[in-house]
């Protein structure tokens, strides 16, 4: 594997109060690319999750990372980093874990009589292409294994680097459903550098999602999170589902921005050092819960509907290539709440 070749710049034996909680770590690494970050690098005796409770279109997922570099406020998964008696700031940006011989585990899952070749979801917690998978390399064998046993798969991301395995992805698709889906919902790139300070830029992801198309693969987008004035205008979301129809998207789900209890505080901080003018609204937009008020959201479908409508959206989105007649692109399970 390529990272196995790499020089290490330096490996730091327990030097965090969490690592006692890393299940299967051989070591920890930093290297001169990833300044502050730090890989966990663990051999995990797991690689596929099955997905507690019901009302999602695949019942498994594989997550070869433990937080994300992407470093976006708003991350649904920040909580999960607890686990680790790490923080769910941070901690979550720069302490990544990494299941190097995930490929070598999940081939043997598949291979298990009991394996029924039900579909298989990469990028419903972390993003399995974050800047780490450039150095880990992982994706391509995972895509491979799960084609060769005949696991449809789907892969949501906001990372570039998904171009690299495009040809690994269309073989894929040769053998079995594949569906693909990009994160994008904004078209601020100023915006962006502070809210998603490590995700690829605006252009960077159309650009994703056109190479996508011109490779022959449906490609979804999940306009998510919208953030409430911020970037939920009808003028912005029109230029985002012009831009998003240009490069051939098949399909737009939009959200509205879900505050859970793990990640609010560290949105919340962000929120009042970038736009305090905001924060008081948006305390009374979450004074109830995690999503915004019955009020907010109902409102935002009446103004999204037209729009999706206007360039090309408004009918069932086609994510995947073949077999499911579902669409294989779905909001994690906190986030089902569409607007
Ligand atoms: S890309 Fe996804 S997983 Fe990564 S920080 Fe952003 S929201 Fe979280």
């Amino acid at each position: 594997m390529r990272w196995a070749g790499q020089r290490i710049e330096a490996e730091v034996p327990g030097t965090l109060p969490g690592l006692g909680s890393i299940a299967g770590l051989v070591r920890s690494v930093t290297t001169p690319e990833f300044r502050g970050v730090t890989f966990h690098e663990v051999l995990a005796r797991s690689a596929l999750n099955k997905v507690p409770g019901a009302g999602l279109p695949f019942n498994w997922t594989i997550n070869p990372y433990r937080g994300c570099t992407h470093a976006c406020r708003y991350c649904f998964a920040r909580p999960t980093h607890r686990y680790l008696e790490l923080d769910t700031g941070l901690d979550f940006d720069q302490q990544i874990v990494v299941k190097t011989n995930v490929a070598d585990v999940l081939r043997r899952e598949l291979a298990r009589p009991s394996w029924a070749g039900e579909q298989v979801a990469l990028g419903t917690n972390t993003d399995p292409y974050q800047r780490a998978e450039g150095r880990y390399r992982l994706m391509p064998d995972i895509i491979e294994t799960l084609a060769a046993s005949g696991t449809p798969l789907s892969i949501l991301t906001k990372g570039t680097l998904l171009r690299r395995d495009l040809g690994v992805l269309a073989a894929a698709a040769e053998e079995v459903s594949v569906g693909l889906g990009v994160s994008l919902a904004l078209v601020d790139d100023d915006l962006r550098r502070l809210v998603e300070p490590g995700v690829p830029s605006v252009r960077g992801r159309l650009d994703l999602i056109r190479a996508i198309r011109e490779a022959g693969l449906p490609c979804g987008v999940m306009v998510a999170p919208v953030l409430p004035w911020l970037t939920d205008s009808a003028e912005q979301l029109d230029h985002l589902f012009g831009e998003l129809a240009e490069a051939g998207a098949t399909g737009v789900t939009p959200l509205v921005l879900h505050l859970r209890p793990g990640m609010k505080d560290w949105f919340m901080t962000w929120l009042a050092q970038e736009r305090p003018e905001l924060v008081s609204r948006y305390d009374q937009l979450y004074s109830h819960g995690a999503n915004a008020l019955p009020s907010f959201r109902n409102a935002f479908g009446e103004k999204v509907r037209p729009l999706l409508d206007k360039h090309g959206f408004g009918r069932v989105p086609q994510f995947s290539t073949r077999r499911p007649p579902t669409p294989v692109i779905t909001p994690p399970p906190d986030q089902q709440t569409l607007f």
